[in-house]
């Protein structure tokens, strides 16, 4: 019959293995992610360290030494894990710092002597990294991800707990903590730091899942070959902004971008080359246009500038600025000379009908400016209401000469 202990430490020691094996997955599903291999490598030699101390009974004094160096290299992985998966580079140890780190921590306890106290003096170490983490979390109200945060925070709490038992029940061996007590709470850390492991790998799955959506979302509106949005993403804009203006009455113009001749482009130079005009033309656009524009490509070489609470008037500066830059495109040397474009402006003005139906009629108008620019010699800015019809002025009546009217 297994003792209550045994059968505790046999529990524990299936379900540390049970955690390596979902762990040895997650590395080969995540093994091109920087965070990811920091996270899984740490919570994996987390889960190594805690099998160590429970199989650790009568073991030569140089495993109780590795265990919690084991910890410390954990916890700093786990820390660049955290640090990185934020998108943030600053203060994130890498493997080497972290195996550095936990050798110096077997050899600084190697130094101070035998028995199980140079072994609490490496778990000193694994606290204060697992306290670094909490106070590199604790101003980050943001980091990992909304989600991810508690769990991540108590990961680390927990993770600072066990090891501030192991070394409350070394130092305690001595005084208030009597010897058979301290070897309950040596082994009953054991019991925090798997939690904490789980904690952290729930923390991870639930961080990776998020990063992955969006970063789908990200792709997902944007256009592959400039980077700029794509349309779904410029019409869906486009609908909320044409509803503003229905409900609130901002002003929102809408650029037409189209570029001249460049069938002749990619004839003379190869659709390469007519791939390296059109991400030049994206740069001038993206770098022309104000902070609260929108920029998209629209089409094959069609570019569409929404831009928010701006007039017409804004916006032909706005336009003029940006052919200025594409004029300034050197073409392929086959072909020689630069690049040019025609551009079409409008203002929204009806917002009747809600924001897809304002959308089209604003997106229509700037498309018939844009065809009259092209009409009028290409290279240039036309603005729709230049186009206008002005119903002409109502003549006077002609006025019946007094001596007609007698004649009648
Ligand atoms: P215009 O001045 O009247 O606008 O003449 P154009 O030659 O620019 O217009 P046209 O519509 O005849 O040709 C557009 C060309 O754009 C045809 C198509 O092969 C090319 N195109 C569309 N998408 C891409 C793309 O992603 N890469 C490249 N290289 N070419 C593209
Ligand atoms: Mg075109
Ligand atoms: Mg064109």
């Amino acid at each position: 019959m297994l003792s209550d202990e045994s059968a505790a430490m046999m529990a524990l020691l299936v379900l540390f293995t049970a955690v390596q094996c979902i762990l040895a997955a997650l590395m080969l599903a995540l093994r091109r992610s920087a965070a990811g291999r920091a996270w899984v490598v740490g919570l994996a030699l987390a889960c190594a360290a805690g099998l160590l101390v429970a199989n650790g009974r009568g073991a030569p004094a140089w495993l109780l030494l590795v265990a919690p160096a084991l910890g410390l290299a954990a916890q700093l992985l786990i820390h660049r894990g955290i640090v990185l998966t934020g998108g943030s580079h600053a203060a994130a140890p890498g493997a080497g710092a972290a195996g550095a780190a936990a050798m110096l921590a077997v050899l600084g306890a190697a130094a101070l002597g035998e028995g199980s106290r140079p072994a609490e003096a490496a778990g000193y170490a694994a606290a204060v990294a697992a306290a670094f983490t909490l106070a590199w979390l604790l101003p980050r109200p943001q980091a990992p991800g909304p989600r991810a945060r508690p769990l991540v925070l108590a990961a680390c709490a927990l993770q600072l707990l066990a090891q501030c038992c192991g070394l409350y029940a070394v130092w305690g061996v001595s005084g208030a903590v009597a010897a058979r007590h301290a070897e309950a709470l040596l082994l009953l850390r054991l019991l925090p730091s798997f939690v904490a492991i789980l904690a952290g790998l729930a923390a991870f799955t639930l961080m990776t899942m998020d990063a992955m959506l969006a970063a789908q979302e990200r792709r997902a509106r944007l256009d592959a070959l400039t980077g700029l949005l794509n349309r779904g993403a410029i019409d869906s804009a486009a609908r909320v902004l044409a509803a503003e203006y229905a409900r609130h009455g901002h002003p929102m113009s809408c650029l037409v971008i189209d570029i001249d001749r460049f069938k002749r482009i990619n004839d003379s130079g190869g659709h390469r080359a007519g791939d390296l005009v059109l991400r030049q033309i994206a740069a001038v656009v993206e770098r022309t246009h104000r902070a609260t524009d929108l920029a998209g490509r629209y089409g094959g070489e069609e570019f569409c500038v929404l831009c928010p609470h701006t007039g017409e008037a804004d916006a032909v500066l706005l336009a003029n600025r940006i052919l200025h830059g594409i004029r300034a495109i050197a073409l392929p040397p086959e072909m020689g000379g630069f690049a040019s474009a025609s551009i079409g402006i409008a203002e929204i003005r009806d917002g009747a009908g809600g924001g897809a139906a304002a959308w089209d009629r604003l997106f229509g108008s700037a498309d018939r400016a844009l065809y009259e620019a092209k009409r009028r010699g290409r290279g240039r800015v036309v603005s729709a209401s230049s186009l206008e019809v002005r119903a002409p002025a109502p003549r006077p009546a002609p006025r019946v000469p007094a001596r007609a009217e007698a004649c009648h």
